[in-house]
C-alpha cells in the first residue's frame, strides 16, 4: 500500500490559509505525490478547502463526536465532516487526550463513529517523555492499542498514528532505530495491513529517512503541513512504492 502523508492544521488557519491548498493541489497537479496526501484544517475550512483541492488532496477532521447528532453544544459529528467534504478524521490525539480528558474507550467510540460516517479513522497513540524514560513506551503503546482500535478495523477504515508525545511540536524526535522498533511493536498488536505513520516533529530536513524506514506506512505531520512548500517536500519524500 503506498504510504499516506497526513497534515493535521490544529487550531492555525482562517480562510487565507486556503492558499496553501490551493499552492499544493496546483504542485500535485503538476506532478501528482506517488503516496495518499490528506490535509486536516478546522473543520471550519472543511468545505471551502475542497473548493482548491483539485482532487489531489484529501481533506479529514482532527476530531469527532461519538454521536450523529444532539445535545453536545459545539461538537461537531462525523457524518457533518462527511457532509463537509471530509474523507478521514483524526481521533485521540495526544492533544484530545491530555486537554479534554480523552480515555481509550472514548477514542474507539469516535473511531467507531468514523467508521459510521464512512470516515477513514486515524488513532493516534504514544507514549510520554518520561513514560519512555522509565521504559514503558512499548506497553503503554499496546495499552492503548487494546482500548481504542475497536474490533473491525482494517486497512481500509483505519490507520495507526505512532505520536510519542514529548516529539509532538519540540522538534525533538526518538532515533530511526527506536521509531523502526515501536512500528514493528506496534504491527505486532493490530489487524495485518493497517499503515502505521510516525507522527511528531517531522520535517523537510528529516522525512526522508524516517519515510524510509521498515514499517512506517506515512507521516502525520503538525507545523510542518501549515507551509504548502514544507509540506510538498515531506510529500516528496515518501517511498515510490510499499
Ligand atoms: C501533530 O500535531 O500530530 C504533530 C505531529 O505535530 P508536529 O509535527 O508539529 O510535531
Amino acid at each position: 500500500m503506498s504510504q499516506l502523508i497526513a497534515g493535521n492544521w490544529k487550531m492555525n488557519g482562517v480562510a487565507a490559509a486556503l492558499s496553501e491548498i490551493d499552492a499544493l493541489a496546483v504542485s500535485l497537479t503538476d506532478r501528482p505525490a506517488a503516496c495518499d496526501v490528506l490535509v486536516c484544517p478546522p473543520a471550519t475550512l472543511i468545505e471551502r478547502a475542497s473548493h482548491v483541492s483539485r482532487n489531489r488532496i484529501a481533506l479529514g477532521g482532527q476530531d469527532c463526536h461519538a454521536e450523529i447528532s444532539g445535545a453536545f453544544t459545539g461538537d461537531v459529528s462525523a457524518e457533518m465532516l462527511r457532509d463537509a467534504g471530509a474523507t478521514a478524521v483524526i481521533v485521540g490525539h495526544s492533544e484530545r487526550r491530555q486537554y479534554h480528558g480523552e480515555t481509550d474507550a472514548v477514542v474507539a467510540a469516535k473511531a467507531k463513529a468514523a467508521w459510521r460516517a464512512g470516515l477513514t479513522a486515524i488513532i493516534c497513540i504514544g507514549e510520554t517523555e518520561a513514560e519512555r524514560d522509565s521504559g514503558k513506551a512499548n506497553d503503554i503503546c499496546k495499552s492503548q492499542l487494546a482500548g481504542s482500535v475497536p474490533d473491525g478495523a482494517t486497512s481500509a477504515n483505519t490507520a495507526i498514528a505512532y505520536e510519542p508525545v514529548w516529539a509532538i511540536g519540540t522538534g525533538k524526535t526518538p532515533t530511526s532505530e527506536e521509531i523502526a522498533q515501536m512500528h514493528a511493536h506496534i504491527k505486532a498488536h493490530i489487524p495485518a495491513g493497517l499503515r502505521i505513520l510516525y507522527g511528531g516533529s517531522v520535517k523537510p530536513a528529516n522525512a526522508v529517512e524516517i519515510l524510509a524506514l521498515a514499517d512506517v506506512g506515512g507521516a502525520l505531520v503538525g507545523g510542518a503541513s501549515l507551509k504548502a512548500s514544507d509540506f510538498l517536500t515531506i510529500v516528496r519524500a515518501c517511498r515510490k512504492s510499499s
